[in-house]
């Protein structure tokens, strides 16, 4: 599949398969290609005054067909540079921790509840309400069977009745829209060596839960 124009919004699907190589359904098919137009919409997006600060909009990298969803916070420097999430040092640890479980994750996907960077990291409820449309129809339309919230923002954006990140993380809850994987934010992981530990632990407990999903996600 290719997008055209290339530009760096449109990050990162291009020759993803579906997790077992087969050729899409046509419904499969239009919601690719409804995505790719809802990414372009995006893009272009100037709805609220981060769009006047930003380098890039920062939509989506991953599968097209995603099992499950990362869900960050808003972009930082290194994203709006290159207008792909997390790819500074949070990402990477994302990514190598993703390494451990990937066989049991399968195809994922990386995305913000902010589109765009809030001036020095700040996050910015007012945009968060602006994005929020975004946010909901990506999820409706790339449809994992689980959606991870990274960190405490973006639980309560995706569960407002949530409890705290610290409580929730690392086990599997059924949110307002489905299966809900919180863990906590990679950025904290990297301030603590308690935080590390939590993290790499709830990492493998999602791994598990992917391992013996409950059969509403078979
Ligand atoms: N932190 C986030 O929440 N998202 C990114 O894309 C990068 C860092």
């Amino acid at each position: 599949m290719r997008f055209a124009p290339r530009t760096p919004i449109e990050a990162r699907t291009e020759g993803a398969t579906s997790p077992e190589g087969t050729v899409p359904t046509v419904a499969e098919a239009d919601r690719r290609r409804a995505f790719e137009r809802l990414s372009r919409q995006i893009a272009r997006c100037t709805l609220c005054p981060l769009s006047q600060s930003r380098s890039h909009v920062v939509v989506y990298r991953g599968s097209p067909v995603p099992r499950v969803v990362f869900v960050g916070e808003a972009p930082g420097a290194e994203e709006d540079r290159q207008g792909v999430p997390f790819v500074g040092r949070s990402g990477k640890l994302l990514d190598r921790a993703l390494e451990t479980i990937g066989p049991a994750l399968g195809g994922y996907g990386v995305l913000n509840v902010l589109k765009c960077r809030p001036p020095g990291n700040r996050f910015d409820p007012g945009a968060a309400e602006s994005c929020r449309p975004y946010l909901e129809r990506q999820l409706a339309l790339l449809r994992p069977r689980a959606v991870a919230p990274l960190g405490a923002r973006a639980l309560r954006s995706l569960d407002p009745r949530s409890p705290p990140i610290l409580v929730a993380a690392g086990a599997a809850r059924q949110g307002p829209a489905g299966w809900l994987f919180p863990l906590i934010h990679p950025a904290a992981a990297l301030r603590s060596r308690r935080l590390r530990e939590r993290w790499e632990r709830d990492v493998r407990a999602l791994g598990a839960w992917l391992e013996a999903p409950p059969f509403e996600m078979l």
